[in-house]
């Protein structure tokens, strides 16, 4: 499994968060599948209540939409999946995007819905 961005998408998370800092940014990911790629191309967000050290959002607000393929946050500092994170990753989706400060093109990482880390192609 992989998952394919573009760069616009990206750049948009990564704003976001920007502005966020140092509270976290939430999003939900839309996008769709070819073969075991993950393939980004919108940004959906839904209310989420933030803090310096978690997100809090509602399951239900989540749309029910097939383009729904995971969700995108941010962290303060370069870290993997909390155990929260863990726990509402196979919640939202099935890929799931960690940006952090600096907040560059290299600020991302990837994971699967069990919080493993999977390759990232930015186009
Ligand atoms: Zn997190």
């Amino acid at each position: 499994m992989r998952v394919v961005i573009r760069s616009d998408v990206l750049e948009g998370i990564l704003d976001a968060a920007k502005r966020h800092y140092p509270r976290e940014f939430f999003c939900l990911l839309g996008g769709h599948w070819d073969g075991d790629s993950a393939f980004v191309d919108e940004i959906v967000y839904i209310p989420f209540k933030n803090g310096e050290r978690s997100v809090v959002f509602n399951p239900y607000t989540i749309p029910i939409d097939g383009r729904i393929i995971g969700s995108a946050h941010s962290h303060p500092r370069a870290s993997p999946p909390s155990r929260a994170d863990r726990k509402t990753f196979p919640q939202t989706g099935w890929v799931h995007i960690i940006v952090y400060p600096p907040f560059d093109q290299l600020s991302v990482s990837a994971y699967d819905a069990a919080g493993r880390k999977i390759p990232l192609e930015v186009v």
